[in-house]
């Protein structure tokens, strides 16, 4: 396949604009450049600006504007449905803008757009402090954030967009504009969750929380029903401090899982519990009452290890599709799918990963941000995750049929970060309540919709 190059003196202007580098078809680095962390998407975009600076944003959004070029930005790359890149138009990428400042005594960190989660991490622990972030270090701090942003840290301290005190935003008309809860609020209510519809986030500055070691790993038991009914029960009467995501799916081949159970199915338990180190046995106990454990790894940790532990299972250049629901509590109808799907898991790098999003989530009204469903409990992610593309099709069959038995024990729309491209239809349900509000503050700050390629609000 063949791109076109740009016209030159198109790209000249561009070139004399930006600090950073550009790539366009038939440059060394352009086959790299191009490739996202989802192998579904083989884009071939016409030039490829990697931003230095809130100014090459400035100035790459300008370009693709003024010439009616489609515009694909990206942070982590790790958007399922693609949307960090395109065929044909401009790609804005963010990755080389990974600087972070920590303000230890204010408890803040600011962090520019192209962070990944592992930079993130890393930078704030040297401190002692965290925020909710992604389970996936490899994930970006911007497509996540602006989605809502769920992790191990959600029930204690809050979705990711809920720790935002401020942004740095460049809007579809290459304004600069800073965004808190004062100034230019409406920006700041729809980055909250609205995605990346408004504009192009330099920076984000966080709260932070005390957050150094962890008591965390999985625990392994069979794929049965009863298990997740305890589950459920775990995370009901746990303090904020315990976090657990339940993995639905087929047995990892890790040392301290016996070898008879690789490729099985199973549901895990990923712990991480931020609390005082003395509760540590009292919940050892809990995690051994819930099930037969057939492995376990769960010990004192760095809280960015954690973060870690899919890192090897999910690393780029895999075939993914996801579909995604929220749920007020776990109802038996959903643990019953769960079990029933769980059963034919794809592959071992497939999961179907459920975050609980109560406690300090639900201390943030409906309306307050974008991220619309503060009455849910839990949000499951469905991922058929695939090494090669053959039987993708099956897979995303399997995808579907799953989520539709999700359905009737929904509580409505899923998590947008969750949601391939074929689930365009089902954005209006995902913000809900805050729908109207999004589609007034997209039609007052990109009125041409720029900002298309995401979960996109039309102007
Ligand atoms: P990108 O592909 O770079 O960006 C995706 C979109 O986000 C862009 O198209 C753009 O619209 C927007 N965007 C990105 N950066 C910016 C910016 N600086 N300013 C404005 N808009 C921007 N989600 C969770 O909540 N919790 C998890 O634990 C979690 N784990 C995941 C693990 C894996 C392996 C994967 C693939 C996804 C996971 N997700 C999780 C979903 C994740 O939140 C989304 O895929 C998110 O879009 C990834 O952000 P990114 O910056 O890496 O992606």
């Amino acid at each position: 396949t063949y791109t076109p190059a740009l016209d030159e003196t198109l790209t000249q202007r561009l070139r004399e604009a930006v600090r950073g580098e550009i790539i366009e078809p038939g440059d060394p680095d352009y086959e790299e450049a191009r490739t996202v962390y989802n192998a579904m998407h083989d884009k071939r975009p016409a030039i490829i600006v990697r931003a230095a600076d809130a100014g090459d944003i400035r100035a790459t959004v300008d370009f693709a504007r003024d010439h009616e070029l489609l515009l694909a930005v990206r942070g982590g790359s790790h958007s399922v449905p693609g949307y960090g890149t395109c065929d044909e138009g401009v790609v804005l990428d963010l990755g080389a803008m990974r600087g972070i400042r920590v303000d230890p005594e204010r408890r803040t960190a600011r962090a520019e757009g192209g962070c990944t989660w592992a930079d993130f991490n890393h930078a704030t622990h040297a401190f002692g402090l965290a925020t909710t972030g992604g389970v996936v270090s490899t994930t970006g701090i911007g497509g996540l954030t602006t989605g809502g942003g769920m992790g191990h840290l959600a029930r204690r301290c809050g979705l990711a967009c809920d720790n935002l005190i401020s942004v740095d935003l460049v809007t579809a008309d290459g304004s600069f504009v800073t965004c808190t809860d004062e100034h230019n609020a409406d920006l700041m209510w729809a980055v909250r969750g609205g995605g990346g519809n408004f504009g192009v986030v330099a920076s984000f500055e966080y709260r932070l929380h005390p957050v150094a070691d962890i008591l965390g790993g999985p625990t392994f038991y069979p794929l049965d029903g009863d298990v997740i009914r305890a589950y459920r029960e775990l995370i009901a009467d746990s303090a904020e401090e315990f976090n657990a995501l339940l993995v639905v799916g087929l047995g990892p081949p890790l040392p301290f899982l016996p070898e008879r159970w690789h490729g099985r199915p199973m549901c895990g338990v990923l712990t991480c519990f931020s609390g005082p180190e003395d509760e540590d046995d009292r919940i050892l106990a809990r995690l051994a009452g819930l099930g037969p454990v057939v492995g376990q790894h769960v010990a004192r940790m760095p809280y960015p290890v954690i973060n870690t532990l899919f890192d090897e299972l999910l690393p780029a250049g895999l075939y993914h599709y996801w579909k995604g629901s929220f749920s007020r509590g776990l109802p038996d109808g959903a643990i019953d799918a769960y079990t029933e799907y769980g059963a034919t898991t794809p592959t071992i790098q497939s999961a179907t990963v459920v975050f609980p999003i109560d406690g300090a989530c639900h201390r943030v009204g409906p309306e307050e941000t974008a991220f619309a469903y503060r009455d849910a409990d839990f949000s499951t992610a469905l991922s058929p995750t695939l090494p090669t593309r053959a039987q993708c099709e099956a897979n995303i069959d399997w995808a579907r049929a799953f989520a539709a038995a999700l359905e009737p024990y929904s509580a409505g729309g899923g998590y947008v970060n969750f949601m391939d491209a074929d689930d365009q239809d089902r954005v209006r349900a995902n913000y809900r309540q805050n729908y109207d509000r999004l589609a007034s503050v997209k039609r007052r700050y990109d009125p041409g919709n720029l900002f298309r390629l995401n979960h996109n609000i039309a102007p």
